[in-house]
């Protein structure tokens, strides 16, 4: 297995992991991008937004985003945040596991680069 989520989720390689489910983890990134920044990831593979079934994409996506949020208030991020999904190449999306990235504690802009 060398997918490196995949082996966050498997505490084969280590990360500040901040909440679980039974389906999800949620850790920081390993570069930030903002004071708070987030990794919310389904503990299954998955490859990105794009491989979902119609069938599982409501289910995953609920999953990670339910989770995104539920820890956006634990944290204290009641000022705003930001929730991305980069998917596929032109969306600059660099680790091919589904990862949705929760980004808070500083004043975003749109669009985005
Ligand atoms: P993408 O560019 O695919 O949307 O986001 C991938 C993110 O994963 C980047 O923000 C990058 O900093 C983060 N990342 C890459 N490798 C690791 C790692 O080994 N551990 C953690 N915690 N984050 C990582
Ligand atoms: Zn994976």
């Amino acid at each position: 297995m060398d997918c490196i989520f995949c082996r966050i989720a498997a505490g084969e390689i280590p990360a500040t992991i901040v909440a679980r489910t039974d389906h999800a983890i949620a850790f920081r990134d390993l570069h930030p991008q903002a004071p708070t920044h987030l990794l919310v990831v389904p503990t299954e593979h998955v490859g990105s937004a794009a491989h979902l079934s119609r069938g599982a994409a409501a289910r995953v996506l609920g999953e990670i985003a339910a989770l995104a949020t539920t820890v956006a208030a634990e944290l204290g991020l009641e000022a705003g945040y930001r929730m991305v999904i980069n998917t596929g190449p032109e969306g600059g999306q660099t680790v091919d596991h589904l990862h949705l990235h929760l980004l808070g504690g500083r004043q975003f802009h749109w669009p985005p680069g």
